[in-house]
């Protein structure tokens, strides 16, 4: 059966299409030829290598958006009803939806007109007794003044949530985003961004009660993942701890991912030179 075709306008610049090579096609047929269509094997692989493609033994915990990150970061932070937090006046509507989510405050703070980031010298004038925490966005992949942000953070008691969602590949300060000194980090792998699976996102963290709460609250709240139920000596137990959400990332989207991370430096040099010719 053929796939049924979009009708869609002439194409005149498209607009940030997926660069998918054979390897992802050929990870995809394994997958379904596998039998192990959601989170599984390939997840947890796409985990581990995303980790040491970041660095500074972070975890990572696969989730289907960068939204829902977004959402199981503030979550895990105990972020709620009469909180605020502060998020730049110009990004995607996630960064600040996720906070109405829990019913806290977004707390809205201009951007630089150079780099388009959230303007640091205007966070401070922000921060209230209510203020809990800080997501800031990399926009367009420049990352934000994170040496700033973190000080800023410290001084007042805040916790420092990453919108990588374009930041993938970016360093600041020669470290990678992902593996700096924040609480959480959220990279986005859906169509138009830099490592393109579809659908899916990366919760990034260095923490290990919030690593431990986003990987329970991705799925349910169930405190063990069907993978580990069910893989060779695994038993079928489980207890619903909290009432979580429906976040986790399926092994065919993985499968995607696991060759779009090994593809990243050079994706990232195709993009250059596209830039350069520009
Ligand atoms: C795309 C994007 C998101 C959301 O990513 P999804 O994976 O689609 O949920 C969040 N923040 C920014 C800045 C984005 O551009």
């Amino acid at each position: 059966m053929n796939a049924p075709q979009a009708t869609l306008k002439p194409p005149f610049l498209p607009f940030a299409l997926p660069d998918i090579g054979e390897d992802e096609i050929a990870e995809v047929v394994s997958c379904l030829r596998s039998g192990w269509l959601s989170t599984g094997p390939r997840c947890a692989q796409f985990e581990k290598n995303f980790a040491a493609h970041l660095g500074g033994g972070v975890a990572c915990v696969a989730v289907n958006s960068a939204t829902a990150g977004l959402h199981l970061a503030v979550e895990a932070l105990g972020i709620g009803p009469g909180d605020e937090v502060i998020v730049p006046v110009h990004t995607f509507t996630a960064t600040a939806e996720i906070v109405r989510y829990m019913g806290a405050d977004p707390v809205f703070v201009d951007v630089e007109p150079g780099s388009l980031n959230i303007d640091v010298s205007k966070i401070e004038a922000a921060v209230t007794p209510r203020t809990r925490a800080i997501i800031p966005v990399h926009y367009a992949g420049l990352a934000c003044d994170m040496a700033a942000i973190l000080e800023i953070a410290r001084r007042h008691d805040l916790r420092v949530i990453e919108d990588a969602a374009h930041a993938l590949p970016t360093t600041f300060g020669g470290t990678q985003v992902g593996a700096l000194e924040s609480d959480v980090t959220v990279f986005s792998f859906y169509v138009t961004k830099t490592l393109a699976t579809g659908e899916g996102g990366m919760l990034v963290t260095r923490d290990a009660e919030i690593a431990k709460r986003a990987k329970v609250m991705r799925l349910h709240g169930i405190n063990r993942d069907v993978f580990d139920r069910y893989r060779a000596g695994g038993n079928w137990y489980y207890e619903v701890i909290a009432p979580g959400f429906k976040y986790n990332l399926t092994d065919l989207a993985a499968a995607i991912g696991l060759h779009q991370l090994r593809r990243l430096d050079e994706m990232h040099r195709r993009r250059e030179q596209i830039a350069e010719a520009y």
